[in-house]
């Protein structure tokens, strides 16, 4: 079984239909550790895709505050804009199944998924502080993780951490081969808006039989999403910052 692993494709249709297009023929099933919706244009054709094709969906930030579970208070004010633009865009149907997106962690067979951490969805994990804990709570040696939008993998060997640098900015993949009694926290990176300096859209695919694990990048037409973002009205800053990948 071959996994197609998307995190934080927040409303941006280019950026999906690129990586979906670059990954054809490459996996069987789709999981997406959150964050559907959210600061680009397109939240009812994402929401609906994701809906449609995926066997693992955990809940983001971004979803609960657009699903009415979270407060917008928590938000910027950039984020408010958006997520009171997108509950406008959103049919009853598509809010009730953000509504009743499961919390993270999720167990599948090989992995975990979840959108922070498995002790909080809302927590960062960005190095080993918040790393080390997230390892003690894993049952299978793999997880998959968002929230943070950058691509990169914690690695435990007998309790001593490393960190997986991202695909560089030359390169379209590189491929983890997996080894027995290494712990592993993977971040595909954010399809919808990376922040790691890289602004083409991030992913992973997971080969369970094989055991490897390939972090990918790939263009997408930006300005198709820019453009959408200034003809919705949502703040500008949001379509300049997709072209510089923060
Ligand atoms: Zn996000």
């Amino acid at each position: 079984m071959r996994f197609l692993i998307l995190s934080d494709p927040h409303a941006n249709w280019p950026a999906l239909e690129a990586v979906l297009a670059d990954a054809e023929g490459k996996f069987d099933q789709v999981v997406c550790c959150g964050d559907l919706v959210g600061y680009n244009p397109d939240p009812a054709r994402v929401t609906d895709w994701i809906r449609q094709n995926t066997i693992c969906v955990v809940r983001g930030n971004h979803d609960k505050v657009v699903a009415g579970i979270d407060s917008l208070e928590w938000f910027n004010e950039i984020a408010q804009i958006a997520a009171r633009w997108t509950i406008g865009q959103l049919s009853d149907d598509q809010l009730a199944y953000l509504r009743e997106l499961p919390i993270g962690p999720a167990k599948l067979e090989h992995f975990h998924v979840w959108h922070g951490s498995p002790r909080d969805e809302d927590e960062y994990v960005t190095g080993a502080r918040e790393a080390a804990p997230a390892f003690e709570a894993l049952e299978h040696p793999l997880a998959f993780f968002g929230h943070t939008h950058l691509q990169g993998i914690f690695v435990s060997k007998h309790r001593r951490l490393g960190v997986i640098a991202p695909v560089p900015r030359n390169e379209r993949e590189i491929a983890i081969e997996l080894e027995p009694d290494v712990l592993y926290l993977v971040n595909p990176g954010s399809v919808g808006q990376p922040r790691d300096g890289d602004p083409r859209a991030a992913y992973a695919i997971y080969d369970a039989e094989q055991k490897v694990v390939y972090l990918r990048r790939v263009d997408y037409p930006i300005q198709r999403t820019a453009s959408a973002i200034v003809e919705a009205g949502l703040p500008e800053v949001l379509a300049q910052r997709l072209a510089y990948g923060f």
